[in-house]
Formats: structure tokens, C-alpha cells, sequence
């Protein structure tokens, strides 16, 4: 048990013995449980008993998609972090998708996920805080009605005015049941395999679903890389990003958390942002949010300073500072934290600039200002990039007197 877990206990034991007695979650528990064990059991007696059509695998795999990204681009980057804006085609479509995932109604949803990311790995207030290990991370936190479960939906009230999603939480219970059983009924008979469509598409999708999404709130709070932030206990995993529908990249995400892309490298796999592109570029989405690129290298670039002081620290308790080069590298280390701090004064000072020009300009000129601060803006992110590869240099030599 860790040291803040411990002195957490001690401070607050009433709150400890409200999680202790939290009352079972009695329809959210029957449906997780019942339904991986259904399907461990029907899933490979019916492969083995039939042989399954290419109609079929093509509604399991349509599904998938359907509702995997219901859940990302609908529920999470839509409704819960608004980093883009959809038709109302594409908002819907998203809306039954997420709806057929089987997690809650957009607002139970939502308000529990603004809560995560404004109180991440709180015990007590983060609903699926990672603080409290894989099981509850993973789906013990739905299992009992825990105090960090219960919602007023204060944190929603752009979500509450939406007539639909009012309609969607009142009546939860038949929106899962109508829309699961007349989707999967429909392609069962349009590809001549209701039962087959009723076992791979409906259950079996079902459970891969929930799983998939419960490891962005387990596994990708434990295994991957920090690259953007280490004040939390989100990864970037490109595993899980396989799974996931892009939604791996956490770390990037908690960061910067209204962005539409999770894998914010062009060359990340993250199949949400490709489909968010796509709408937008068929005029079915538009306002797509980003964090922009120097912001997003100034995040890293703090990020590897911070390595390589963490690992002088360590080399000087292990008595390396004795020797004249580990004194020359944390002179020449402090020298390049200088220069970078300069680039960053110097690019806040463009940006507030900017703003003022807005401001004062007369709105046809405006593009000639963007245009001239394009350049300007260029070159210091250029200027920030360089700093992260100097420092990278600088991170190898120190490994090789280290070693
Ligand atoms: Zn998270
Ligand atoms: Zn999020």
C-alpha cells in the first residue's frame, strides 16, 4: 500500500467505511457478470455447432465499430469533452451506438467522466480512480453504488438542455432493449442468421466492448509512457490504442483533454480522429478542437527536462558527481533550460500580442496578421523542437557515462 493510500486512511475513515458499505449496484452487476459468462460458455458451443457465414462476421464487425465508436467519438469526445461539433446525423447515429455499448445513459456517463478528469486518481472522487488498483479501476466501481458513483449532473448543463438526451436518461432501461433487439433482428433476418447474429454481434460484441473501454480506465492508467505530463497516472499505450479505437494515447489525453485526436501524431493509430476528419471534411462536423503544436512540444519538451533532472538526481546519490564531465552536464543541462525558458517567454509574448492586434485591427486586416505571426510562430516552434532534440542528445551522453 502506498504512503498517501496510508495517510489518506487515517484522515478520512468515515469516508473509507462508506466505500466499505457501499449497497451492490444490483442491475449494473447482474448485466457485467452475467454476461461474460454467457458468453464464455455460447460463444464457443456455437462456433463449434455451426458454421458462421460471412454476413454474419460482417454484422460483428460492423457492430463493433458502430458501438465502439459510439462510445469515442459519441459519449466520450463529443458529448463529454465537446471537441467538435456534429450534424445532427452524425450526433444520433453516435447516440444509438453508444446507446447499444450498454454503459449508462449519456448523462450518467458524461458527469462521471468530467468528474474523472477534473479529480483523476482522487480516491474519494474520482468515480474509477486507478488510486484504488485494477479491479476497481476496471469495473469494480460499477459493481456497488459507491459516494464517487453518485451524480447530480451539475457538471452537465450543456448535456441536460438536449431534449433527446433527456428522453435517452429517463427512459434508459427501453432505449438498450428496442434498439439491441430491433437492430440485431434486423440484420439477423437480412443475413439469414438471427441466432448467430443474436450470439457473435450481440453478446459476444457486447462483452469485447465493455472490456475494451474499462482498460482506457484500468490499463491505460497503469502501462505506458508519460510523454505530455507526469502529475497524474494516465499513459499512452499504443496496445491499447489498437483496442480502443485510438483512445490508448491517455496520457496526451489527460493533458489536453477538449482536443478531438487522442493520438495527436499524425502517424498515431487512432481511427476516432479519422473518422471526426472524415465527417468534417464531408461537411457532417466542424469546430474540430486542437491543442496547437508548440503548446503540445512545449508539454514535452518540460517533460524531458524533468527526465533528465530526475536521473542527475539519481546518478548524484549514487555519488557520480564527483566527476568533472557530470559537472559539466548539469551546467550544460541548466544552460539549455535557460534558453528554452527564453523561447517560451518569447513565444507567450507573441501570443499576447496577437491578441491585442485582434483586438485593435480592423477585421479585414485580420488575415494579415495571422499571416504575418504565421511565420513568427513558425519559427519558434522550430526553435522548441530543437530544444527537445538537444536535450535528447544530451539524455543518450548521460546514459553512457552512467553505464
Ligand atoms: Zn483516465
Ligand atoms: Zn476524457
Amino acid at each position: 500500500m502506498s504512503d498517501t493510500r496510508k495517510s489518506n486512511l487515517n484522515i478520512k475513515p468515515e469516508l473509507e467505511s462508506k466505500y466499505n458499505q457501499a449497497p451492490i449496484n444490483t442491475v449494473p452487476a447482474v448485466i457485467l457478470i452475467a454476461t461474460p459468462i454467457l458468453a464464455l460458455f455460447l460463444v464457443p458451443w456455437y462456433l463449434w455447432t455451426h458454421s458462421v457465414g460471412l454476413g454474419t462476421w460482417l454484422v460483428f464487425a460492423f457492430m463493433m465499430a458502430w458501438t465502439g465508436l459510439g462510445i469515442t467519438a459519441g459519449y466520450h469526445r463529443l458529448f463529454a469533452h465537446k471537441a467538435y461539433k456534429a450534424h445532427p446525423i452524425v450526433q444520433n447515429f453516435l447516440l444509438i451506438g453508444g446507446t447499444l455499448a450498454v454503459e449508462s445513459s449519456v448523462f450518467d456517463w458524461c458527469a462521471g467522466h468530467r468528474r474523472h478528469h477534473r479529480f483523476v486518481d482522487d480516491e474519494y472522487k474520482d468515480p474509477y480512480s486507478a488510486s484504488r488498483g485494477f479491479w476497481f479501476s476496471h469495473i469494480g466501481w460499477m459493481l456497488r453504488k459507491y459516494p464517487s458513483g453518485q451524480h447530480d449532473f451539475k457538471n452537465i448543463p450543456d448535456l441536460t438542455k438536449q431534449k433527446l438526451l433527456r428522453h435517452q436518461h429517463k427512459h434508459y432501461g427501453a432505449w438498450i432493449i428496442v434498439t439491441n433487439t430491433v437492430i440485431l433482428l434486423s440484420f439477423g433476418w437480412l443475413v439469414g442468421d438471427i441466432l448467430g447474429v443474436f450470439v457473435l454481434a450481440g453478446l459476444l460484441r457486447l462483452v469485447l466492448t465493455h472490456h475494451f473501454t474499462f482498460f482506457i480506465n484500468s490499463l491505460c492508467h497503469m502501462f505506458g509512457t508519460r510523454p505530455y505530463t507526469d502529475t497524474n497516472t494516465a499513459r499512452d499505450n499504443f496496445i491499447l490504442a489498437i483496442f480502443t479505437w485510438g483512445e490508448g494515447y491517455h496520457n496526451y489525453h489527460h493533458f489536453f483533454q477538449y482536443d478531438y485526436r487522442n493520438g495527436v501524431k499524425w502517424w498515431q493509430y487512432d481511427p476516432t480522429k479519422w473518422l471526426i476528419l472524415i465527417c468534417s471534411k464531408l461537411g457532417l462536423a466542424k469546430d474540430l478542437r486542437k491543442v496547437d503544436e508548440a503548446t503540445i512540444r512545449h508539454a514535452q519538451v518540460q517533460m524531458q527536462f524533468k527526465k533528465v533532472n530526475n536521473r542527475l538526481e539519481k546518478l548524484g546519490m549514487q555519488g557520480f558527481d564527483i566527476s568533472a564531465d557530470f559537472k559539466a552536464f548539469k551546467d550544460k543541462i541548466a544552460a539549455e533550460y535557460d534558453a528554452f525558458n527564453a523561447t517560451i517567454a518569447e513565444w507567450q509574448t507573441l501570443k499576447a500580442k496577437v491578441v491585442e492586434m485582434k483586438k485593435t485591427e480592423f477585421t479585414e486586416r485580420l488575415n494579415e496578421v495571422d499571416e504575418l505571426m504565421r511565420a513568427q510562430f513558425q519559427s519558434i516552434e522550430s526553435k522548441i523542437v530543437e530544444h527537445g532534440k538537444s536535450l535528447d542528445m544530451t539524455l543518450r551522453q548521460l546514459r553512457q557515462i552512467s553505464v
